[in-house]
């Protein structure tokens, strides 16, 4: 049965190009009825960043994709922490030696430093290799003795993959099909390094094998690493798993990767969750707190690099899963459409649960000390929720429904309030406003539209001055509904204001 992994590195935030990994591993595996796995990769203790891991975890949560197995998950397969997994790298990083597949390089960083620069001196460049291994300081120029003596002296030494010199290796990509490699062009790449601990392509390896992955579903960078990994997968005598290779996230203008830069410069987040660098102490933005819905994007990502083959672009989590299909994820890179993300954002607050809503604007409201019941709030974000793009839109569009005008807008009314508009005003206040009864939006519509129609008025004469009396501009929803959701007492006292 398909099992998949998300493998991220806890080196930082999680990047939507990361999302979107996760997001097709796990429609992958949902499609397919099989488990979707996190496995930390946190070998490399110099780039570790604390907090980066519950990042990842929190942001997996949020957008509605749970791991089935990982860390806080354990299944039959863990720990899926890679630094808790280290005597299993160390056992298998012996089986190579034993079969000759990998070797102590005793070299020194200096040393190498040299070769480098004397290879760029001639404008060639050094490469640990088939063509260089044999005059190097490594176990394969060594004597048992000899290698068992340095081992014990506690000579500092890392273990290299003895890649196979000049054979063509056909690989196979689900998304790319075949590609062919010399293994010539190789080098003996460090699988374990002198802290004890195993690079990310050995524990990769080996996790996959031990943990039964069946597809892995990674990022375009990391092309160039499978002809190493088959080898290994070979090297071991394992059956490697299927590889799909996502295409990258590109810029708006499809020139390169969509960085942290281009986002800001945007005003669009590249990360799902705000997050607070240790480190620098500087905040990123991120998705959730500017706003956006976990739908918007999923959706969003989701068609970033694939589509079914029809028009539908609106999808959620359990229409993705019966769509998706892996063959049909595109090899170029996909171009990241800021409009077509605001798109999404409009269409999905019209159908987030009004509830949902009214709590949120309800804190908001609370912060500006404003304390009304939900009910209240509810007719409110009924009613303007189809001009908002985000909850904080809300206020904007609706301040007039909590607090009288403060200021009149200087244009609207200058073609508003013309003289006898005050007199205009106060008549139909004692007509109709103090009168109505019940003070309804039908009610009132139907009573001020009759008694425009009874003065022989002008609909405009008198509604542009309602309204900029109720409101201060000329926006907003149907005047009778303001005034019928303000009450009689307020809409009196705002025409009151008005007028004086
Ligand atoms: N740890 C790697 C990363 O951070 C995983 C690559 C892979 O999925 O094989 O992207």
């Amino acid at each position: 049965s398909v099992r998949v992994r998300f493998a991220p590195s806890p080196t930082g935030p999680l990047h939507i190009g990361g999302l979107r990994t996760a997001l097709y591993n796990y429609l992958f595996a949902k499609k397919n009825d099989g488990k979707f796995i996190l496995r930390i990769e946190d070998t490399d203790q110099n780039r570790f960043v604390e907090g980066a891991e519950n990042y990842i975890i929190e942001s997996l949560n949020w957008a509605g994709i749970p791991y089935d197995e990982g860390p806080g998950k354990e299944g039959n397969f863990g720990p899926y922490k890679q630094s808790e997994r280290k005597d299993i790298y160390v056992k298998y990083v012996n089986q190579l030696i034993e079969h000759g597949k990998a070797y102590y390089a005793f070299d020194t960083p200096e040393q190498l430093n040299q070769l480098r620069q004397q290879a760029e001196a001639k404008g060639e460049k050094f490469a640990y290799g088939p063509q260089t291994r044999q005059s190097l300081n490594n176990s394969l120029n060594l004597s048992k003795t000899e290698l068992d003596e340095r081992l014990e002296r506690g000579d500092d030494y890392v273990i290299r993959f003895k890649t196979s010199v000049s054979r063509h290796l056909h690989l196979k990509d689900v998304i790319r099909g075949l590609i062919e490699v010399d293994t010539a062009v190789l080098d003996d790449k460090i699988l374990f390094k002198s802290d004890g601990l195993p690079t990310y392509h050995l524990a990769n390896i080996v996790d996959d094998h031990l943990m039964e992955i069946t597809h892995v579903i990674r990022g375009e960078e990391w092309l160039p690493s499978l002809p190493l990994h088959v080898s290994l997968y070979e090297a071991f005598g394992w059956e490697p798993p299927k590889f799909a290779h996502l295409p990258l996230i590109l810029k708006p203008n499809g020139k390169g990767k969509l960085s942290k830069r281009d986002g800001d410069k945007l005003g669009i987040p590249v990360f799902p969750l705000e997050w607070n660098d240790p480190k620098s102490g500087e905040t990123s933005k991120g998705y959730r707190e500017d706003g956006y819905l976990s739908e918007t994007l999923v959706n969003t990502l989701a068609l970033l690099g694939w589509n079914d083959g029809t028009d539908k672009e609106f999808y959620n989590l359990k229409e993705l899963i019966e769509a998706f299909d892996l063959t049909r994820v595109h090899k170029g890179g996909a171009k990241f459409d800021p409009e077509k993300l605001k798109w999404f954002q409009q269409h999905y607050l019209q159908k987030a649960p009004i509830n949902a809503l009214v709590n949120q604007y309800k804190t908001i409201l609370n912060q500006k000390g404003i304390e009304v019941g939900i009910p209240y709030i509810e007719h409110v974000v009924a009613t303007i929720r189809e001009r908002a793009i985000f909850v904080s839109d809300f206020w904007e569009l609706s301040h007039f429904y909590f607090q009288a005008p403060e200021t009149y807008d200087a244009k609207a009314s200058k073609k508003a309030w013309k003289s006898g508009t005050s007199e205009l005003m106060r008549q139909l206040y004692d007509d109709v406003i103090s009168t109505q009864k019940p003070f309804t939006e039908e009610g009132l519509e139907q009573a001020v539209k009759k008694w425009i129609n009874d003065h022989d008025l002008g609909f405009g004469k008198v509604m542009q001055p309602l309204r900029l009396a109720l409101v201060g501009a000329m926006q907003g929803p149907s005047i009778f509904n303001i005034a019928a959701a303000i009450g009689q007492q307020e809409t009196e006292q705002r025409i009151k204001a008005a007028i004086s």
